[in-house]
């Protein structure tokens, strides 16, 4: 039942071994199969392993790049970071890695990364792009944000030539080599003052406060993000990613309403994605991330759900991702959910894609 239930995975560039793999393993999702970065079996007899499938060091950090151009590595850093990488190219999604000591490690730092070609950047907060600036100059990554955002790459230091833009309002594709990338304008989320205040007195009565130096270290992570209001309502970009082959890829990094621009750009496609990239909303209460969750996905129509901004500093609480899992796939029992730890790859084979069919 766990390999059926934890489907998704491990493609690999081992596209011979692919088909009679899937059909002797019990999953919904014709694309996937079980990860065996965290098995000891492979399924795989007689194949090479592709690295990128079955290790965890991000191929930002020096690890490797999928070996065949059908697979497409996804890892979760943390928050709403993903590192893609795909035919040679390396996304990042959001870059808030040196977290501080409150939290639990990535396994990496943000200097550790020496390779990217692109950023997109969900939202200007902190925990969303406090690294962006250093890994974009070291990397030489073009970046791509709301203005807010991009003001502040800009306050940073970044050269204005690598900055994209973007408000999200209007239909426009950013062409970066395999990946084609629509920023479409998202809203952040906005859980209520109730539960927000409630929940945050009960962290601060149980858990240990900062310490000064830890305070300090927050100041200055927070620094190199934006704190201004309008980042609700005109800084939150989703980004509708698609790759040369048609597999579609949506990243939302927070959990608010779907807006109309969000409904047009999924009319306009006249489809549903392959997979999706979305935050867990902040409210904590099932009750309250569930249904969101489920806007998110009536929205999409993803053929796999990607949970993100799920994990928490050690004084905080990590949101449920299961009764997520549960409710999606009640209402859509054919949908494959699927979440990992740190740096772990989930990999695809994007030649089996929706636009194409399967
Ligand atoms: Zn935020």
């Amino acid at each position: 039942m766990r390999t059926a239930t934890n489907a998704v995975i491990a493609l690999t560039g081992l596209l011979g071994a692919l088909a009679t793999t899937a059909q002797a393993r019990p999953f919904n999702d014709p694309r996937s199969e079980r990860i065996p970065a965290i098995e000891a079996d492979t399924g795989f007899a007689n194949q090479p392993r592709d690295p990128a499938c079955h290790t965890s060091t991000l191929a930002s950090t020096g690890g490797a790049l999928p070996a065949s151009p059908s697979t497409l590595a996804i890892r979760w850093t943390g928050f709403a970071n993903f590192e893609l990488s795909y035919k040679g190219q390396i996304v990042l999604l959001d870059a808030y890695f040196d977290r501080g000591s409150n939290f639990p490690s990535l396994g990496f730092k943000a200097a550790d990364i020496k390779r990217a070609n692109v950023i997109l950047i969900g939202h200007g907060h902190h925990d969303h792009m406090s690294d962006a600036a250093s890994v974009g100059i070291r990397t030489g990554a073009t970046i791509v944000g709301a203005p807010l955002t991009t003001d502040k790459l800009l306050a940073q230091s970044v050269d204005p030539q690598k900055i994209r833009s973007v408000s999200g309002r209007e239909p426009m594709t950013l062409d970066f080599g395999a990946f084609k990338v629509e920023p479409i304008l998202g809203r952040h989320g906005d859980p209520p003052k109730t539960l927000v205040d409630a929940f945050g007195a009960a962290l601060r009565a149980t858990t240990p406060k900062l310490t000064d130096e830890q305070l300090t270290e927050f100041a200055a992570i927070r620094s190199r993000g934006v704190q201004d209001p309008r980042v609700r309502t005109e800084g939150t970009i989703a980004y509708l990613i698609t790759l040369d082959n048609g597999f579609r890829i949506m990243y939302r990094d927070s959990g608010g309403t779907v807006t109309d621009f969000e409904k047009s750009a999924m009319e306009r496609i006249g489809d549903r994605v392959d997979v999706a990239l979305v935050a867990v909303s902040a409210s904590y209460l099932n009750t309250e991330t569930v249904p969101r969750a489920l806007e998110h996905v009536r929205t999409y129509r993803p053929d796999v759900y990607i949970p993100a901004h799920h994990d928490a500093a050690y004084n905080n609480l990590w949101r449920a991702t299961e009764p997520l899992f549960q409710a999606v796939k009640d209402e859509s029992p054919n949908i494959v959910t699927a979440s990992r730890g740190y740096r772990e790859p989930i990999c695809f084979n994007t030649e089996h894609n929706i636009s194409r069919k399967r």
